[in-house]
C-alpha cells in the first residue's frame, strides 16, 4: 500500500506522466469519477443538484505551482467570475484556493493581492479557503492566512493532520477565530515531519477534531470543517460531540466530489452539515494522481475505464 501511494504521489509531479496520460480516453473517463467536469458550467450543475440534496459545495479551479504572474491573474479573475455565477445561480457555493495557482511561488506579496481580491469579492457571507499544499509551504500559507484573517474573517485555512507540526498550528489559529479544515493530508511527506503510520495520522486527526469542537475555538467563533471519508472517524467524531451536547450545527463534515456519496446523503439527511468539494478544470492530473494514491483500488476504475473503450 505504502508502496502503491508513493507511486501515484510521485507520478503527481512529473510533467512527464501529465503530458502523456492525459492523452488517453480512458484516463479521462476514469477521472470522470472524482469531477463532473472540466468546465465551471459543470460544478455549477452539480452544485445545484447537491443543493437541492440540503449538500453544501465548494469549488476548487484545479491547477498549481503557477510560474507566471499573468497566469495567476488568469485564475484569479476566474474565481471572481464563478463567484458571480454562483450568486447569480442562489448558490450557496464557496470557492477553495490553493497558494501556489495564485503565485506563491512568484511572491508572497503578489499571492497576497490575488487572494485579497477573491476574499473581497466573496463578500462576508461566504468563506474563501485556502488549501494546505507540500510541507514546504505550510509556513508561508499559515502567514498569508494570518494577514488575510486580519482584513477579513471570511478566510478559512486547511492544516494537515498527518504533520507533527499540526496540533501547535492549529492552538495559535484558534484564537484567531475564521474557519480551519481539518484533513489527513494527501502529499508525499518524510518521516521527519510526518507520522509514517497511518494508525498514527487518523488517531492525530481525532485528537484535532478535539481541539476543533473544544470549547475555547467555540467561544473564538471558529468554524470548523471536518474533511474526511473515513466513516469510522465521522460515527467517533458524532459519538463524542453526542456526548458533549454540541449541537449538529456546531460543524461541517467536508468530503470530495464523488467519494462516499450516500455517506455525504446520510448525514445530510440525518441533519449534519454536509458539503462537498468539487474540483474542476483541465490541469486535474496532479490532483487525481492524489486520489488513487488515497486508495490505490481506484486503479481498478481506471483499468475498468481501458476495457470499457
Ligand atoms: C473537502 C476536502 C478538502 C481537502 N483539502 C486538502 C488540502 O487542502 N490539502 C491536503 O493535503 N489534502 C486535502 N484533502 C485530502 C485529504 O488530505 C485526504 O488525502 C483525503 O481526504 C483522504 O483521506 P480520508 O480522511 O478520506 O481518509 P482515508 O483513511 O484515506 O480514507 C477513508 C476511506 O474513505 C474512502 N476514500 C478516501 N479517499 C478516497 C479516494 N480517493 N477514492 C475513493 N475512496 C476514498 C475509502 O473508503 C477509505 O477507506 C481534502 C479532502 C477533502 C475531503
Amino acid at each position: 500500500m505504502a508502496l502503491m501511494r508513493s507511486f501515484f504521489l510521485a507520478c503527481s509531479q512529473s510533467t512527464w506522466m501529465r503530458e502523456r496520460a492525459t492523452r488517453y480516453p480512458f484516463v479521462r473517463r476514469a477521472v470522470s469519477k472524482f469531477m463532473p467536469g472540466e468546465t465551471a458550467d459543470a460544478a455549477l450543475s452539480a452544485a445545484q443538484s447537491l443543493q437541492e440534496a440540503s449538500i453544501g459545495t465548494v469549488f476548487t479551479h484545479l491547477g498549481e505551482n503557477i510560474k507566471d504572474p499573468a497566469e495567476a491573474e488568469r485564475v484569479t479573475t476566474h474565481y471572481i467570475e464563478v463567484l458571480d455565477r454562483i450568486r447569480a445561480m442562489g448558490l450557496r457555493t464557496e470557492v477553495s484556493v490553493k497558494l501556489t495557482q495564485l503565485g506563491l511561488d512568484l511572491g508572497a506579496d503578489l499571492c497576497y493581492q490575488n487572494l485579497r481580491r477573491i476574499v473581497l469579492h466573496a463578500g462576508a457571507q461566504s468563506v474563501v479557503w485556502i488549501d494546505m499544499e507540500a510541507s514546504n509551504y505550510v509556513d508561508a500559507t499559515l502567514d498569508l492566512y494570518r494577514r488575510a484573517i486580519a482584513e477579513f474573517p471570511n478566510t478559512g485555512v486547511c492544516v494537515q493532520a498527518y504533520l507533527y507540526r499540526t496540533r501547535q498550528d492549529v492552538e495559535s489559529l484558534i484564537p484567531l477565530g475564521g474557519a480551519i479544515r481539518l484533513v489527513k493530508g494527501a502529499y508525499q511527506e518524510p518521516p521527519e515531519v510526518a507520522y509514517p503510520r497511518k494508525a498514527d495520522v487518523d488517531e492525530n486527526y481525532f485528537a484535532l477534531t478535539q481541539l476543533l469542537l473544544g470549547s475555547d475555538a467555540r467561544s473564538h467563533g471558529l468554524r470548523a470543517a471536518l474533511a474526511t471519508h473515513d466513516v469510522n472517524l465521522i460515527r467517533r467524531i458524532i459519538e463524542r460531540t453526542e456526548l458533549q451536547g454540541l449541537e449538529k450545527s456546531s460543524f461541517e463534515f467536508q468530503m470530495l466530489y464523488g467519494i462516499q456519496r450516500a455517506e455525504q446523503l446520510r448525514l445530510a439527511r440525518a441533519g449534519w452539515k454536509s458539503v462537498v468539494l468539487i474540483a474542476y478544470g483541465s490541469y486535474w492530473f496532479p490532483w487525481y494522481m492524489r486520489r488513487l494514491a488515497e486508495r490505490p483500488a481506484n486503479v481498478l476504475f481506471v483499468l475498468r475505464s481501458l476495457f470499457a473503450s
